[in-house]
């Protein structure tokens, strides 16, 4: 693809910056807007799904993530009460603060010539729009998420604890680090007055994992948080939550964003079509979209524990990837 033109992001977190990366990789110019003038702690799990190495190597900044010393997992442990699944990654995982990826991520495209402005945009046609999950109001018991670093013994694997109504993720990041990270509804989170603490005391076996952490920031959270594909203005490449919000618990949002930032600077940069940079990402995203669906929908009626014997967490975890 040959590329000459200029490329507008609006959006500076992982699909925004990867976008510019492979726009100005391409030889176009990339001009990034985004009212947050820094990267920033961000409410995510990060747990990085294996492949997000070859994301990076293509975007040419692996080599700094890697110099960040990002915890490796090597396995998932998947808790629904009192029942426990475990299995080994096909890859090791790997485990990166938001603020580090960000802000290597921004860094990087800086250094190669992007230009950054501190404002919010509204959307025009051309642009590569990668302005995050849908926001606005929803109806129903909305859904939050929360975030806060631990030091203390680090594991080396990925733990996802099912309550009802709510879960949480533990893995390692760097410096020893330790993420705990979930998602509960606004009425669980109201009946215990806000307090995470009380919630990750619901589940015996999460209480007993974080008993001997020790909380370094305050508790972060986010929401309401809106699931699926988003409304887009017409004539727009959609990339990363823009796109769509996959379920957290896949652990394939930040790969999803990355990817399909990178894709949607590609095209941008090379004239290719929005609707033909729609009809790729659709193509890669449909089966992981439509698998998370099903579980989550089995999970909110209380099947988790009953399925997990069935359903082996390697062939859950490769169903909700990408396609190539
Ligand atoms: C609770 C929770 C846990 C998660 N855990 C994981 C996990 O463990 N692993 C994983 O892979 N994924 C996880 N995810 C998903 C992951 O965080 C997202 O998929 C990822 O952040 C998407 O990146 P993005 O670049 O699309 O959006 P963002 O990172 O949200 O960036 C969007 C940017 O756009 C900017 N912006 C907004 N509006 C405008 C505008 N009008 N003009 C200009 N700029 C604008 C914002 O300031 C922001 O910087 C989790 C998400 C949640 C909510």
């Amino acid at each position: 693809m040959a590329a000459s033109n200029s490329v507008t992001i609006l959006g500076g977190g992982l699909a925004g910056c990867a976008a510019g990366l492979s726009a100005l990789a391409q030889g176009a110019s990339a001009t990034i807007f985004d009212p947050a003038r820094a990267a920033r702690h961000r409410v995510c799990g990060e747990f990085l799904s294996p492949e997000v190495r070859g994301s990076l190597e293509q975007l040419e900044v692996w080599p700094l993530a890697e110099a960040c010393q990002p915890a490796l997992m090597y396995s998932m442990r998947v808790h629904f009460g009192r029942r426990v699944c475990a299995d080994r990654l096909p890859e090791p995982a790997i485990g990166l603060s938001r603020l580090r990826l960000d802000q290597l991520l921004r860094e990087s495209a800086a250094a190669r010539g992007a230009g950054f402005v501190g404002e919010r945009q509204t959307p025009v046609p051309g642009c590569v729009l990668a302005t995050g999950r849908q926001t606005g109001a929803v109806r129903g018991d909305r859904l939050f998420g929360f975030k806060a670093h631990f030091s203390g013994p680090p594991g080396d694997a990925v733990e996802l604890y099912f309550g009802d109504r709510f879960y949480v993720g533990v893995n390692p990041v760097e410096g020893g680090l330790t993420n705990v990270c979930g998602l509960a509804p606004e009425s669980l989170l109201r009946r215990f007055d806000f307090s995470y603490e009380a919630l990750l005391a619901l589940s015996p076996a999460l209480a007993e994992r974080t008993r001997p952490l020790c909380q370094t920031m305050n508790w972060l959270s986010t929401g309401p948080l809106v699931y699926g594909r988003r409304a887009q203005p017409p004539g727009v490449y959609a990339a990363g939550d823009a796109f769509s919000f996959i379920d957290p618990f896949t652990g394939a949002g930040m790969l999803n964003a990355l990817e399909t930032g990178r894709i949607a600077g590609l095209a941008a940069a090379g004239g290719q079509t929005p609707e033909a940079y729609q009809r790729t990402v659709l193509r890669r995203l449909r089966r992981p979209l439509f698998v998370a669906q099903v579980f989550r929908t089995a999970i909110a009626a209380g099947l988790g524990a009953r399925l997990a014997p069935w359903i082996p967490g390697r062939w859950l975890f490769a169903l909700t990837r990408p396609a190539d």
